[in-house]
């Protein structure tokens, strides 16, 4: 083995094994009672988290645009040990809905721990064809809105040494074809939140803020986009949530799910050709 591949081998193992020493125990019993707004919980990963929310004994508020979703996932969440759980329907493309839905939580709940923001608006998977409509509106949804909801949400989780945790993408780290408008929004969060992290942290800020970094999960959404194009394993989205969820309740800076992100991420940028040959080589398409 040549000793650059042993040198970056070596590298990998023991930055994985020390994130793992260095990682705080999550103690379920700390979201009991806890006050917290996931947003995009109708489906997929977001209810998903509201369901295990539940399960820990949170009071929860959710929402997305379609209301009777939110109604049966509400009606669940109350069976599987919510001690409060409301739902408002909301478009995240609007310019008053996000604060309007942080408002709704605080309203219900008396204030907030968890400012879980997770919603994405639809997008094709294809070569971007000029439609700037079309990125102009995904900004607002997977960008503007996080940002809107997060500033009205702070005064409080100031006052409750609260968390703001955004679920982002390995596609906000790496980009790759059929996917420019959605790549940037992740990017553009993940630019965001890591100028905000530190400016909490100059103010000495009670509130933490935890950054998702995930894989392909197996949501129905994002398995109908990649059924015909990509063979990437799919992981589990009820694991995603729960590990966006421990993530979050530990305050650490960063979730890399799953752990192949981990590495992806540390290595993207040392053999830049390689790197956009396998992305590319790694999706069926013929022009
Ligand atoms: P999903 O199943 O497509 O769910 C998206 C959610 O957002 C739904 O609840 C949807 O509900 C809501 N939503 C859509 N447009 C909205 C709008 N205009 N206003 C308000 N809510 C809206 O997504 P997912 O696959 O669970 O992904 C969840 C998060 O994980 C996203 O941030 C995504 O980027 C990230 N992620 C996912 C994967 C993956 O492979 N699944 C990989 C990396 C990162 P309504 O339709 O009822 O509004």
């Amino acid at each position: 083995m040549k000793t650059l591949t042993k040198v970056l081998l070596t590298s990998v193992t023991v930055a994985l094994l020390a994130a793992k020493w260095n990682a705080p125990t999550f103690n379920a019993e700390s979201l009991r009672g806890a006050k917290v707004l996931v947003t995009g919980a109708s489906t997929g990963i977001g209810e998903e988290m509201a369901y295990h929310y539940a399960k820990f004994g949170a009071q929860i508020v959710i929402t997305a645009r379609r209301e009777k979703v939110l109604q049966q996932v509400v009606e669940k969440c109350l069976s599987m040990g919510a001690q409060k759980a409301f739902y408002i329907a909301a478009d995240m493309a609007s310019d008053s809905d996000p604060e309007k839905v942080v408002d709704f939580a605080l309203d219900q709940l008396g204030g907030l721990d968890y400012l879980v923001l997770n919603h994405i608006g639809p997008t094709p998977f294809s070569m971007w064809e000029g439609d700037m409509e079309h990125v102009r509106w995904l900004m607002k949804v997977n960008f503007f809105s996080y940002a809107q909801m997060t500033w009205k949400a702070l005064p409080s989780l100031e006052r409750s040494k609260g968390s703001v945790v955004v679920v982002s993408s390995l596609l906000g780290k790496l980009t790759s074809p059929f996917v420019a408008p959605y790549t940037s929004t992740k990017f553009a969060l993940n630019g965001f939140f890591g100028a905000l992290t530190h400016e909490l942290a100059m103010k000495s800020s009670n509130v933490s803020i935890t950054t998702c970094t995930l894989g392909l999960i197996d949501t129905e959404s994002a398995m109908e986009k990649v059924k015909d194009i990509s063979h990437v394993r799919a992981y589990p989205a009820t694991e995603a949530a729960l590990n966006i969820i421990k993530t979050g309740a530990t305050r650490q800076r960063e979730l890399f799910y799953p752990w192949y992100t981990y590495i992806v991420t540390l290595v993207r940028d040392f053999f830049p050709g390689a790197r956009d040959y396998f992305i590319q080589k790694s999706y069926s398409y013929t022009p």
